[in-house]
């Protein structure tokens, strides 16, 4: 009998290639045979943070840019992807289905690479996309011709109409601000525009979906899920590591392990944990402040501190902080052992939605400091509809204080309610992701559809 084949392909950046792997393993899991499409770019950093084989295959392919380009430049990458990457992956689907045997049957595509379910089409493979951010975020990006429409953005470039404005797509759902919109908040407006036509020319390609499917859960987005009222959109996380055992090549910096012994020898809901992923760049003055209001608050924390975290070559800490602190620092570390780790008690978070669904699904409370784009509306949920956290304010030049951070540490650990919220949202999450619940039983139907006809 034939094996199910699927091919997967996430947008090239950390969080999503975490997510999509998540979803390969638990396909793996379900009996498919995995090939894992990464940037040739990508492929590299990935085999030199990890020296674990893994059971998935993984192919790469050239994402259009020169060896010394900027990756980071978002615009300049779409641009590249959109316009080299549908010719490389035609041709390895192709190759790849002249095999006699374990030929691809079906293919996911991260909604961010969404013009590749065009050429799995031509391809002649059935295909679903997976959204790594929340439903609200996808349902944002899904609502451009509502806000044309409405007079909320410009047809030719996404731009505000009116900066600033904040629109409600339905009741319940949170307010969103029209400048944080994902093409809106990039470095200037060409690189919007790109972005914009990017995300446009995605949203026309989803039509070739089956399914979309969410690192999401019904009842953390009850009121979007209930807008959307699609039999296509279902959510089937949170996505964790569970399968974790059978592939392990996920981060781009290598994990650091002594985390975990760390961890052990302090006592339980103690440690702040503080991350702000993958891409998040903190300026010189704000890391300081940082710093100094950890060290304020005089509880042991545990600090990724990203190479690239402050955009220099190399950070520097306030002087003697080192020698005065309780914490713990690493370049990169294994995020959900932490979080899951008894000894954690918060999670100052960037509030990317992986980081958001990963302290959801381990009741840790947050401290909320977004960045930019969707990071800012999963605050809103975090703040506002789950209330499982609190919003780090700037002051009127626009600096977290050490005073705020120390003030806001001090008002979420003396915060019973927090807690407790925290803790009711992880059994939903888990709930539904147990069997019987709506993500399992979502994850089930997803499963079928792309087994039929093997
Ligand atoms: N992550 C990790 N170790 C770290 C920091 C982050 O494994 O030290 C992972 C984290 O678990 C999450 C991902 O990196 O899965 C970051 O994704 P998110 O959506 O939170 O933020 P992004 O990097 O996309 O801004």
């Amino acid at each position: 009998m034939r094996r199910p084949h699927a091919l997967l392909l996430p947008f090239p950046a950390q969080g999503h290639v975490l997510p999509l792997m998540e979803l390969a393993c638990l396909m793996a899991s379900q009996g498919f045979i995995i090939t894992f499409i990464n940037t040739n770019f990508n492929h590299a950093r990935l085999l030199s943070s990890t020296t674990t084989p893994s059971s998935i295959n993984f192919i790469s392919i050239p994402d259009g840019m020169q060896p010394e380009d900027d990756r980071n430049d978002i615009a300049k990458l779409c641009h590249a992807l959109m316009t080299f990457m549908p010719l490389h992956l035609r041709q390895l689907i192709n190759i790849m289905n002249i095999q006699e045997s374990d030929k691809p049957t079906c293919f996911i595509a991260d909604e961010g690479m969404a013009w590749a379910l065009d050429v799995a089409k031509k391809t002649g493979l059935r295909s679903t996309a997976f959204s790594p951010a929340s439903a609200n975020t996808f349902t944002n990006m899904r609502s451009v011709p509502y806000l044309i429409e409405h007079g909320i953005i410009n047809e030719q470039d996404g731009s505000a109409e009116k900066p600033g404005q904040v629109f409600i797509l339905s009741p319940g759902i949170p307010p969103m601000n029209v400048d944080n919109l994902s093409w809106n908040c990039f470095l200037n407006s060409e690189s919007n525009k790109i972005i914009f036509q990017y995300v446009v020319n995605n949203n026309k390609a989803l039509k070739h979906a089956e399914f979309v499917i969410f690192n999401s859960f019904y009842e953390a987005e009850k009121a979007v899920f209930d807008y959307l009222n699609s039999w296509k959109m279902l959510p089937i996380g949170p996505l964790l590591s569970k399968h974790s055992s059978i592939c392990l090549s996920r981060c781009f910096w290598a994990e650091d392990k002594t985390c975990k012994s760390w961890l052990d020898e302090q006592s339980d809901n103690s440690v702040i944990y503080v991350a702000f992923g993958s891409l998040a760049i903190i300026d010189e003055r704000q890391f300081q402040e940082l710093a100094l209001g950890l060290e304020l608050t005089g509880r042991p924390f545990l600090w990724v501190i990203r190479p690239d975290l402050t955009g220099k070559t190399t950070t520097r800490l306030p002087e003697g902080f080192s020698d005065r602190i309780r914490g713990k620092i690493v370049e990169w570390s294994p995020q959900q052992e932490v979080l899951a780790h008894p000894a954690l008690a918060c999670f100052i978070t960037h509030c990317g939605w992986n980081s958001t669904m990963e302290g959801v699904s381990n009741g840790v409370p947050f401290l909320c400091w977004p960045y930019f784009a969707d990071q800012h509306l999963n605050q809103s949920y975090i703040c506002d509809v789950w209330k499982t956290g609190l919003k780090m304010m700037p002051d009127e030049n626009g600096l977290i204080t050490k005073e705020e951070i120390r003030g806001k540490v001090e008002e979420l650990f003396g915060d019973e309610g927090m807690k407790k919220r925290a803790l009711a949202l992880k059994e939903m999450a888990m709930k539904s992701v147990d069997k019987g619940g709506s993500s399992f039983e979502n994850f089930i139907t997803f499963i079928k559809v792309m087994k039929d006809d093997v």
